[in-house]
């Protein structure tokens, strides 16, 4: 590095808020808390920046870099932007973070608003790869519905993730906190695994969250993931949202698990109205969403062979408990035809011999 690219370590922290240890100030090593762990816990000074190389390392979480990477981590903007940054006349210090709790410092997703907005504008420049599309003709979806429900591929390169983020940022659309987005070494990208992406949305139609349906899941019960980018670099965490499809005019609700699943067996019963958590024990929401809904029945069509395992069971029945305690709703189980898993594989059973 040239002499006059050097660009002091601890300049750089100070400008991006760091808190530094003033006893330390006039060591060739100065402490600050670090801003990527936390410390672990207030008062305690992990990150050690080094005066002469210019280089920062936490010695708890082994984040590690150089001014510029610092910055542009801590900022959120890529490393071009962060040397500019840097270099500019005129340095305006922010007031240190103090440290805090994991759980205080988490970031919490946009406002729905936001993040639908910001959610649709991504799923306009993504397409459906042909194998998730046939995957879904399979399920019993027509091609007129898997456009309407934009499902769409998670982008299979770095480069394309690096793009996607790019073209948002463009058109306006801030990425901090909006889950599924994080920066890695200054860029901002997507994260998450290969698969495509299933829009979780509310009553009113507005896209909460995404969920992942996973091209290689290590185990079957792990086939779908929250697109999320908690603990990442500017990062933010999903919550399990629940999903709303079909006619929400209907006065009864079936209420299955997954967003996909609701989807296809809507579609499949003509559009009849399905409320879908994300997990048997992701109840959180679920009440509201029922009676915001205004709905006067619930006929449970959870699958078929959750009750063998316990688990499971005590799950279903914590959330049957539940929906039970909402008053002037009636609650009732649908059975159907125990060869079938899931309310889908019937009604797609159905469909076939009608
Ligand atoms: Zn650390």
């Amino acid at each position: 590095m040239k002499q006059y690219d050097k660009i002091p370590i601890v300049d750089a922290a100070r400008r991006c808020g760091v808190a530094l240890a003033s006893r330390t100030l006039k060591h060739r090593e100065v402490e600050a808390t670090c801003p990527f762990c936390h410390d672990h816990g207030p008062g305690k000074y992990h990150l050690s920046l080094n005066t002469s190389t210019d280089l920062y390392r936490c010695n708890l979480c082994g984040a590690h870099g150089n001014s510029v990477t610092l910055y542009a981590r801590l900022m959120g903007v890529t490393n071009r932007e962060a040397y500019q940054a840097l270099t500019r006349e005129g340095k305006v210090y922010p007031m240190p973070r103090q440290a805090k709790a994991r759980t205080e410092t988490e970031r919490q997703p946009m406002p729905l608003e936001r993040r639908h907005e910001a959610y649709t504008s991504m799923l306009e420049h993504l397409t459906l790869l042909p194998r998730h599309r046939e995957n879904l003709l399979e399920r019993g979806l027509s091609e007129e519905r898997i456009a309407r429900n934009q499902y769409r591929s998670m982008p299979e390169t770095d480069a394309g993730r690096r793009l996607l983020a790019a073209l948002l940022r463009s058109s306006g659309h801030e990425l901090l906190g909006l889950p599924g987005f994080r920066t890695y070494y200054g860029d901002w990208t997507i994260c998450g695994p290969k698969g495509f992406l299933i829009p979780v949305r509310s009553k009113d139609g507005l896209i909460q969250g995404m969920k992942i349906r996973l091209d290689d899941a290590d185990k079957p019960s792990r086939k779908y993931r929250w697109l999320s980018s908690r603990d990442r670099p500017n990062g933010t965490r999903s919550y399990s949202w629940v999903h709303v499809t079909g006619d929400t005019t209907q006065k009864r609700a079936f209420l299955t698990e997954g967003p996909l699943k609701g989807d296809v067996a809507s579609y499949l019963a003509h559009d009849t109205l399905f409320v879908c958590v994300g997990g048997v024990n992701a109840i959180r929401g679920l009440k509201g969403t029922l009676k915001d809904l205004g709905v006067t029945q619930v006929v449970e069509a959870m699958d078929m062979d959750q009750m063998t395992n316990p688990d499971v069971r005590n799950a279903v029945l914590a959330m049957r408990r539940e929906v039970q305690a909402i008053k002037g709703l009636k609650y009732t189980k649908y059975t159907w035809d125990p060869a079938y898993k899931g309310v889908d594989d019937y009604l797609l059973s159905r469909a076939a011999v009608m």
